[in-house]
């Protein structure tokens, strides 16, 4: 038997480099189509084919949940959440996306745990990457900054100090769902917190919830949501890459 096995072994290798052998390095060169040509930005300002939310000079890509316009201060190209100031959500819907987003708790240091700095993206207005100001300050290590909210803690705590801008990018793959609405495949998301991976392809369980265990209700696109939550916390610089 044990030869048999040998003897397919060694027909199959030389059957193999055969074939590799037989194949010229242009076989394998694939030309088109070729990707599209796109500019990228320097220092974290969009590139060229990006969807821009906010360009630090207004609000007009965003509205309050229920409906009005933001009425939030923007002085020096960033806008500040301030306490029962409301959540925002993007004028636009989204699917699966690339988020660029910039962050800042306040420098002057108020609260503490979950009261400080807190605030959140939430990707089609769902699943929460928690916002917050963990920089010597702890709280439950999946509520803390780059959490997955009540899902998964980040892998580091990457935070820079209060008043310091921070930066989240974020690669995130929508779920999908079956016409009856049971759930086909569950959202994925990979979070880079300061140039620091902090979620890598983390499989989310549903919603992120506060109270409860997550669970999926099947929706399309959604809108890209920006918490509030008692304190104030400053953003600049948000764009958008659509994912195919
Ligand atoms: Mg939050």
């Amino acid at each position: 038997m044990k030869i048999i096995n040998k003897t397919f072994f060694l027909l199959f290798v030389s059957t193999f480099s055969f074939a590799q052998n037989q194949l010229k390095p242009e076989d394998t060169e694939v030309w088109e189509p070729q990707p599209k040509i796109i500019t990228p930005g320097i220092n974290n300002l969009p590139p060229s084919d990006a969807i821009v939310l906010f360009d630090g000079k207004s609000l007009d890509n965003f509205t309050h949940v229920k409906g009005e316009s933001p009425k939030l201060e923007i002085k020096d190209g960033a806008f500040t959440i301030m306490k029962s100031a409301g959540d925002i959500i993007s004028k636009k819907l989204f699917g699966s996306i690339q988020l660029h987003i910039e962050w800042r708790s306040p420098a002057i240091i108020e609260g503490e745990g979950q009261g400080r700095g807190n605030s959140g993206v939430f990707l089609q207005s769902e699943y929460e990457v928690q916002i917050q100001d963990n920089y010597n300050n702890k709280t439950y290590a999946n509520g803390q900054a780059g959490a997955l909210y009540k899902q998964n803690p980040p892998l580091v705590n990457a935070c820079r100090k209060p008043g310091e801008w921070q930066t989240y990018d974020i690669i995130y793959m929508a779920p999908k769902f079956y016409l009856d609405s049971t759930l086909a495949s569950p959202a994925r998301i990979t979070v880079i917190h300061n140039g620091v991976l902090v979620q890598n392809n983390f499989e989310l369980k549903g919603k992120t919830l506060w109270q409860g265990m997550p669970y999926y209700k099947a929706h399309g696109k959604a809108p890209l949501k920006i918490q509030e939550h008692n304190n104030a916390v400053s953003f600049r610089n948000i764009w958008v890459r659509e994912i195919e």
